[in-house]
């Protein structure tokens, strides 16, 4: 599937229309899940169009994939989940249930849990 800029996290990235952005890096944007499935539901994008895991782990740079993975734990730290745990997921295609195609990666977690 070829990448299409008409998505909404390529909007939320260009500041298109608003959303709930914690974290920015070069390589990544952090913003909160507008239908949280858990206590915290943080999505993470970067900053270039790839529209699933493997389209970016196999077309990005070396400095995006780096810059993106340490973006994840950047946000970890943030919200305060290192402590209590998360689960990352990163939903591909039909299977997948992927509503956006453009590459994001869940983290999903609660802070009450020590
Ligand atoms: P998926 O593509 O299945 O991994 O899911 C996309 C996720 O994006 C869903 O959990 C939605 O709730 C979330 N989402 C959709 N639109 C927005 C938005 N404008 N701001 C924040 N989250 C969104």
């Amino acid at each position: 599937m070829k990448y299409d800029k008409g998505n909404v996290f390529y909007k939320i990235i260009n500041k298109e229309i608003s959303s709930d952005i914690l974290l920015e890096g070069e390589h990544f944007v952090a913003f909160r899940d507008v239908r949280p499935k858990a206590p915290v539901h943080i999505l993470v994008v970067p900053r270039g169009g790839y529209v699933d895991w493997r389209d970016f782990s196999t077309h990005a740079s070396a400095e995006e994939i780096a810059g993106f993975c340490r973006g994840i734990a950047e946000v970890i730290d943030f919200a305060g989940l290192n402590k209590g745990g998360y689960r990352l997921i990163s939903n591909s295609g039909e299977f997948g249930q992927q509503e956006v195609f453009h590459m994001h990666v869940h983290i999903l977690g609660d802070v009450t849990v020590k």
